[in-house]
């Protein structure tokens, strides 16, 4: 038996627990920073001793979560479908859905354990072993540094690359960009402010008018490439293939707030350099946009990490816009419902990857789904630079030699948290972890959405 915070927690023994009468007791946060994103970290307590895990979306807010607590205390998590058509309208585009994906990893965790299966097998069984993983790549300089630096990534074992190609490249170039006068230099001011130094967003920071200016639709910054630009991308993008060879598959991301003609004028460009997709290059909603960008290039295209639910990636899929989706199940609407997506996907011959920026709890979700979907391609790292990252479970993750196993214990197939690490780790605003969340206990409104 261990006591944490009040609470009785019987070591796990997964004979004991009677499925059928499993429910849920309580809901409780630990927030870590430096993972280098802030992660929410979640457990859903049950009657009978078991723990389940769950994760908010990086950089959201835990009460996206603790707002649904009340809402599914005294449930038996084992209905993961049943809790998350109850819950499901408490989600939203991108950190918003936050919430209601962690209840469903939460879930699908207790589920797994409770039957004494993984919960690849709850999804329908595997495609593969091991999970192919890509990771985010940073690099200072022109494309012969970032080709080092994805180098070194393939020496790691990595077979699939992705980094950033966009207008933040071209901020310190003369004659590269067109802006209204002093907004670039706002930009740069403003950027310099909302970032933290281990590559997080200060909360603070990004209100008021930080805000406004991060979240301004591509087509409205005024913000155009010009031909010196279109020069100095193409040119880095060279370097990067001359350095990475051509047999390694490469995305690109982070192209930046640039109106759709732009978008062509740089995709048309970036052709040559076969990239296996450009990233979220216009907002997800405009499916026209899409539509037409597809239309007028032929590097393949890929969105996804702030769609919330199924039915909000078909439009873009009913389009033929896109090569890849690319949801995050912490958006998506969790394991149950990102495979959905997978599988819709598929139908319309679109490629899988997974958007992961999490902790190792979402990132061993995220391992199960990409077992169980047929058209899924490479899973992404986020935290590959952080040393004590895959230390947050026990056993600790490895992604050595650019893959995971796909694990065959119940559930995630996470024995424990590494709780005296989540305690060095916390967050400066949540300093105890698993504190009660009781102030929650009595939330209600009269969900029924319609009479
Ligand atoms: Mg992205």
């Amino acid at each position: 038996m261990v006591k944490e915070n009040g609470t009785i927690l019987i070591t796990m023994n997964i004979n004991k627990v009677n499925p059928a009468t499993l429910k849920i007791t309580d809901m409780r946060f630990a927030d870590i920073d430096g993972a280098p994103k802030r992660c929410t970290l979640m457990k859903l307590y049950t009657n009978q001793g078991l723990v389940g895990y769950g994760e908010v979306r990086d950089a959201s807010s835990r009460t996206y979560a603790a707002m649904l607590k009340s809402r599914i205390l005294g449930e038996n998590p084992c209905n993961v479908e049943k809790i998350f058509r109850r819950i499901k309208q408490f989600g939203g585009d991108s950190r918003q859905a936050g919430g209601v994906c962690a209840v469903e990893l939460a879930c699908m965790d207790l589920c797994g354990k409770a039957w004494g299966v993984p919960a690849w097998q709850l999804l329908g069984g595997k495609w593969r072993d091991e999970i192919r993983c890509y990771c985010d790549t940073d690099s200072e300089g022109g494309g012969r540094d970032m080709g080092a630096a994805l180098k070194a990534r393939m020496k790691m074992g990595f077979t699939f690359l992705k980094m950033d190609l966009g207008i933040e490249l071209l901020t310190n170039v003369k004659d590269a960009l067109i802006a209204p006068l002093g907004y670039l230099e706002y930009m740069r001011k403003m950027k310099h402010v909302v970032q933290t130094p281990h590559g997080s967003i200060d909360p603070r920071a990004m209100r008021g008018e930080a805000f406004e200016l991060f979240t301004t639709a591509h087509g409205h910054t005024g913000i155009h490439i010009t031909e010196k630009g279109l020069d100095y991308l193409e040119k880095y993008m060279a370097d990067v293939r001359d350095v990475i060879g051509w047999e390694v598959p490469i995305a690109i991301d982070h192209i930046g707030h640039i109106p759709y003609e732009d978008c062509v004028q740089l995709l048309r460009r970036l052709e040559k350099y076969h990239l296996s997709w450009a990233e979220d290059v216009l907002p997800w909603r405009n499916t026209e946009q899409w539509k037409h960008l597809h239309a007028a290039t032929t590097t393949p295209l890929g969105t996804g990490e702030d769609i919330y639910l199924k039915e909000n990636f078909k439009p873009l899929l009913e389009s033929h816009a896109l090569a890849v989706v690319h949801p995050d199940l912490l958006t998506a609407g969790g394991m149950a419902e990102t495979k959905k997506v997978g599988d819709m996907a598929e139908d319309y011959g679109v490629q899988m990857n997974l958007h992961m920026a999490e902790s190792p709890i979402a990132c061993m979700a995220a391992v199960h789904v990409a077992a169980a979907t047929r058209n899924f391609m490479a899973l992404e790292l986020h935290s590959v630079d952080v040393p004590w990252w895959g230390d947050l479970v026990k056993p600790a993750l490895s992604y050595k030699g650019g893959f995971i196993k796909v694990p065959d214990k119940p559930g995630l197939g996470i024995d424990e948290l590494n709780e005296k690490l989540i305690k060095k780790q916390s967050c400066a605003d949540f300093p105890q972890p698993w504190a009660s969340t009781k102030e929650w206990d009595r939330e209600w409104s009269n969900d029924r959405r319609w009479s």
